[in-house]
Formats: C-alpha cells, structure tokens, sequence
C-alpha cells in the first residue's frame, strides 16, 4: 500500500452559498406543500441522477404520504462546466409511469434543455400528471421556458456545486451550497 496522503479539506476555496440549515428549511416547506398538493394522490418521485440525489433523499423524508421513487441519468454537461446541449438518457426508470402522479425532483434548472426534452419523454409514458421540483433555478441562462411547480431557490448566473452538484464528478459530497472561488485546491 502507498503511503498514507496528507488529508485535503473540500470545503477550502468555496464560498458558501446556501448553508445546510437554509437547506434543510427549505426542503421541510416544499416537503409540507407536497404532502398538501399530492394527498390521496399516486406519487412517484422521478430523481434525475446524479446531480439530485442528496436533494431527493432528504424531499422524500419530508414529505408525509406514501410514495414511490424512480431514478433516471440524464447527461447534459460534460466534464466541464458548460452546457453541450446535448442530452442523453444514460439509465432510464424501472417500472412503468403510466397513470401515476410524476414529480420530476431535479438539482437546477439552467438553460432548461435537460427538463424540456425529460418532459417530452415521460409524458409518452402516459402519467397522470406530471410536475416539476428544483432545488435551484438560474433563469439568467434560459433558452427553453420551464414551469417550476416547486422552487428551493432562485441564484444568479454562477457555477455551484455542492448538495449532489458536481465539479468534474467531485464535490456532491458537500452539505451546502457553494461556489468555487479558488480552482487551484486540490479536491
Ligand atoms: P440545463 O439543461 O437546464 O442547462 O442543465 C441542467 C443540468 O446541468 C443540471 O441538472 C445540472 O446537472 C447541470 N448544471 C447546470 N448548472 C449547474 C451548476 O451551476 N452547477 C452544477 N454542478 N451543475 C449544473
């Protein structure tokens, strides 16, 4: 085995955005709303992986109904930090959404590519209805015009990362919200 490495601190050089507690607030009340909205209903939670997971397994204990969760991978961005437009189904749900009551729980709306064309696509399947979480929007880069029936919160143009958003794969990790405002750590 190789030497033990000095141990990195991935939360150096990122500026914290939303804390953990601004967080877990925010997704009790959309939690609260959903419970209200959906009861007597036949939800299924769609997470869009990977970006939204952390923010799906914390909306799912926050909402007091029974219901399903379904995953799909969808990849629009490379391993950089702008969008190709190019989007792709890379794993897709494993029971039929037909006459079920789909939320699509998604990590942030950018330039709304990615949610317009998963829209198209779950709406073949037949559901009962379909609705659209996001735990971010960005509305300074909008290309396709998305309805966001449940909103965490609004930011500016910024790249963030952290609570399931990536930087090149790594940083999901991280408890809160950031940016990151010195590239050159290493993480
Ligand atoms: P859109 O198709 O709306 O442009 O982008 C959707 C996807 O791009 C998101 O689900 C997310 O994976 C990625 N994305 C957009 N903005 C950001 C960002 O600021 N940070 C990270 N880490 N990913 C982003």
């Amino acid at each position: 085995m190789e030497p033990a490495k000095p141990p990195v601190d991935i939360r150096e050089g990122i500026s914290v955005i939303f804390t953990e507690e601004q967080i877990r607030a925010r997704v009790q009340e959309l939690g609260e709303q959903i419970t209200r909205d959906y009861a007597g209903g036949n939800l299924v939670l769609l997470c869009i992986l990977k970006g939204s997971c952390l923010f799906m397994a914390d909306l799912a204990r926050a909402i007091a109904l029974p219901l399903r969760m379904e995953f799909m991978g969808v990849s629009s961005y490379g391993e950089d930090t702008k969008t190709s437009g190019v989007v792709q189904i890379t794993q897709d749900v494993s029971t039929p959404l037909a006459d079920l009551d789909v939320l699509i729980v998604e990590d942030i709306v950018d330039t709304g590519l990615t949610l317009s064309y998963l829209q198209e696509q779950i709406h073949t399947r037949r559901p009962a209805s379909v609705r659209v979480c996001s735990l971010l929007h960005k509305p300074a880069r909008k290309v396709r015009e998305i309805h966001i029936d449940y909103l965490g919160f609004t930011i500016e143009d910024r790249f963030v990362v952290g609570y399931g958003l990536d930087w090149s794969q790594k940083l999901r990790n991280l408890p809160f919200i950031g940016e990151v405002t010195d590239p050159s750590k290493p993480r």
